[in-house]
């Protein structure tokens, strides 16, 4: 729109500096014409019988030529020329009665003033032509300046028009792709937003409307990524303790029972603390299944964790060795400390007899207690300590706890 009226007032300009360029050289002709005459009538006298009257006929039928076969004029050249048509035609009678032949007598004088007024006659004509020129000059300035302040606008329309709409399109395109970057990080984490843009624009519409398309599948075939991550982690963690677990006494097995043992060395080794484990074995277990059968016997062996996982503090750990053998780790524990938890553990198990057919079975326990000193390289060698100390227990009678001492035992 801007563009279409820049060029008509362009095209409207030029027709009329055209204009204006032709009433200049209109108005050029007239003085050019004027000035011709002038100089016929100055150079040579115009009184004497050779005067060269055909000479200035044609000159002033070319200037009559002129003034009749003039451009398009404004209100105002038109009053000049019409002007200068009428002095003219002054000029061709003064021109006649110059020439006609009772002049020739005239006085110097007359001859003088007619010449004379031929002469201003000319020049005002001359006078008024340059007159029209200046007009035409200033038609075509005026123009211009009109032109170039038409440009100017338009030219300061263009260019702020086009930072609006270059600032106006810049928002739009970042707000939009932060609304696509925001819905595809949402997608992302499993939460199937829409794309809602808060401006509308044909190219974002399209990709919205394709990804929201996508997104609605999706949303219906996906299970979302946190929700997987999650079922995941409950499985492996229900496989890890499945794996580490007893399955009939539920306390650690031997796999979890020595990796839980070989850390406590470690720990041991580099912090100098004291490391204290007990080995439970229960006595004559075998004549127990033979006497109750073996399920009572497996109820007698969780009966027994049960008293040893209340009578542990909680950084200790119980694990199953073996068949009706149990180990119990206590960190930051010596000998006497080891030699406590033993004796109160044979003594809740004393005191909680289990009963089978209203009958108290009594159930006792040989515990072979060794503490960690520098000879030890491992958890297997301070378990083959309590071991040997649980044997001697045996030896001794059952239903006792020894302490590993290198002396007492080969
Ligand atoms: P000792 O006093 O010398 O230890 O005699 P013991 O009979 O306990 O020793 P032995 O090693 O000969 O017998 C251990 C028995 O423990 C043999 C096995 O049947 C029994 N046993 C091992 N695991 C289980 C179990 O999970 N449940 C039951 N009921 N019995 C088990
Ligand atoms: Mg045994
Ligand atoms: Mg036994």
């Amino acid at each position: 729109m801007i563009f279409i009226f820049l060029v008509a007032s362009i095209i409207r300009s030029s027709e009329v500096i055209e204009q204006a360029i032709e009433q200049e050289n209109y108005a050029q002709n007239l003085v050019t014409h004027t000035n011709i005459l002038k100089q016929l009538i100055i150079n040579n006298d115009i009184y004497k019988d050779n005067y060269n009257a055909s000479t200035w006929h044609d000159s002033q039928r070319k200037l009559a030529m002129i003034l009749k076969d003039s451009p398009t004029l404004t209100p105002q050249e038109q009053t000049l020329k019409n002007s200068i048509n009428s002095q003219n035609l002054s000029v061709i009678r003064l021109f006649q009665k110059i020439n006609e032949n009772k002049l020739h007598n005239a006085s110097e004088a007359i001859k003088a003033h007619l010449k004379n007024r031929l002469i201003i006659q000319l020049e005002t004509i001359r006078g008024d032509s340059e007159q029209l020129s200046t007009i035409a000059q200033k038609n075509i300035h005026h123009v211009l300046k009109q032109e170039v302040a038409i440009i100017v606008i338009i030219l300061a329309v263009c260019i702020f028009l086009l930072t609006f709409g270059a600032h106006h399109l810049t928002k739009v395109f970042k707000t939009s792709m932060n609304e696509i970057k925001d819905a595809f990080q949402a997608n992302h984490s499993g939460h199937f937003e829409e794309i809602k843009l808060s401006n509308h624009s044909q190219e974002f519409e399209n990709i919205a409307n394709a990804f929201n398309a996508m997104n609605e599948k999706l949303s219906k075939t996906t299970v979302s990524l946190q929700v997987m991550k999650q079922v995941v982690e409950e499985r492996t963690h229900v496989l890890e303790e499945l794996s580490n677990t007893d399955p009939l006494t539920k306390v650690a097995n031997r796999r979890a029972l020595f990796d839980r043992g070989h850390i406590e060395i470690s720990r041991v080794q580099r912090s100098q603390n004291n490391l204290t484990i007990i080995l439970l074995d229960c006595d004559l277990f075998k004549e127990f299944n033979d006497k109750y059968g073996h399920l009572v016997g497996d109820e007698v062996l969780m009966h027994i964790c049960e008293i040893c996982t209340k009578e542990i503090r909680e950084i200790d750990f119980l694990g199953r060795y073996g068949g009706e053998e149990f180990v119990i780790i206590l960190p930051d524990c010596d000998i006497a400390g080891g030699l406590e938890t033993a004796r109160r553990i044979q003594d809740s198990l004393a005191r909680h007899c289990m009963s089978v057919d209203n009958k108290e079975i009594n159930m006792t326990l040989s515990i072979g207690i060794a503490t960690f000193n520098e000879k030890h390289q491992s958890f297997e060698e301070l378990i083959n300590d309590a071991d040997r100390a649980m044997y001697l227990a045996k030896e001794n009678g059952r239903n006792r706890i020894e302490v590993y001492k290198s002396q007492n035992l080969h």
